[in-house]
């Protein structure tokens, strides 16, 4: 048994190198579900933010399948620096149209405009350099904390990476452990918590400051006093830089606010508007709101959300 174990083990420790590198490389590239095939058109020029970033989709259809329309002829407007919330059945293709910005996918029929510029035709760099995105499960890199949120900005002072972990509402955490900053996570770092991680993904983006930035569910880990909190810290960067907000959400409380809501069903728009004007016409979103108000737990949590499956 012993004989056997030592090339067992070295085989593991092999295992666990190439897992890491694999993993390295993908949050590097921020690829989790990415199609290497996009390719950068050879007269792409670099995005230029002249009306301070407008999102437009129109017309898109786009399936991971050919037989199988996730969007079919989805047509959306986010106006530049207003906050827009993404909301529907789970697998509706709510996190599918931050993937396609982003262009890890490109689309069948129709196209997507950023302030009037067809993805298509930007440089790849430019286009992925303003977007920052706070996905649903965010890779840490095997470092430090300090390491880890300086990612989002490699020439951020310490000074500027405490100051993003303050407004992330995740620095007296960090301060209190024995290495503080110091304190290497990822796999084989210290196991933090799934909304510690949030946190920290959430300094990141502060520090690298996007023009365009999505949330995936990205304080769904956290408990309610912690999330409203952070959620506060995050629309008044969002006010004070008029920066361009996409938020995908199942707890409706957590996006009720926004400029503008768009529910997506069966691949396209149901229904967009305000939640006073949404409320008022009575659909889809107004029957989640009160299906959700009234299946609140004692501590303000919704105990069930807009899951199908
Ligand atoms: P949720 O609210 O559950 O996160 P969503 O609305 O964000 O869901 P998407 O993640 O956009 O939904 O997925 C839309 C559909 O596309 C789902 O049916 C999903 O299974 C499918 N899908 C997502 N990614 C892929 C992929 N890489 N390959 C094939 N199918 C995919």
């Amino acid at each position: 048994v012993f004989q056997l174990s030592v090339p067992l083990n070295f085989l593991g420790s092999v295992y666990r190198e190439l897992r890491q590198s694999l993993l390295d490389m993908e949050t590097l590239f921020n690829l989790q579900k990415v199609n290497i095939a996009v390719k950068e058109s050879e007269k792409a020029k670099a995005l230029e933010l002249t009306k301070g970033g407008e999102i437009r989709f129109e017309n898109v259809t786009f399936g991971y399948h050919k037989d199988r329309p996730i969007l079919r002829d989805l047509s959306l407007t986010i106006p530049a620096g207003q906050k827009v919330a993404i909301v529907g059945p789970s697998g509706c293709g709510k996190s599918t149209i931050l993937r396609l910005l982003f262009r890890f996918y490109d689309v069948e029929t129709g196209r997507i405009l950023i302030d009037d510029q067809d993805i298509r035709e930007v440089s790849l760099q430019s286009l992925r350099k303003a977007i920052g995105v706070v996905p649903q499960d965010t890779p840490l890199f095997n470092n430090t904390i300090e390491h880890n949120i300086r990612y989002g900005d490699i020439n951020a002072t310490s000074e500027e990476v405490r100051n993003a972990a303050k407004r992330a509402r995740v620095h007296d955490i960090v301060e209190g452990l024995p290495d503080g900053y110091n304190t290497m996570v990822g796999e084989r770092g210290m196991m933090i918590s799934g909304g510690e991680k949030q946190r920290l993904a959430v300094s990141r983006l502060i520090l690298k400051d996007p023009p365009l930035l999505f949330f995936d569910e990205a304080t769904s880990a956290l408990d309610t006093y912690t999330e409203q909190s952070l959620l506060q810290n995050i629309n008044s960067i969002l006010k004070e830089k008029a920066r361009t907000s996409v938020f995908v959400a199942h707890r409706l409380r957590t996006i009720f606010d926004s400029d503008k809501i768009i529910v997506l069903q069966n691949g396209h728009v149901a229904e967009s508007g305000t939640h006073t004007q949404l409320i008022g016409e009575g659909g889809v979103y107004s029957t989640l709101w009160h299906a959700q108000e009234t299946s609140l737990g004692d501590n303000g949590d919704a105990e069930t959300d807009s899951h199908e499956n």
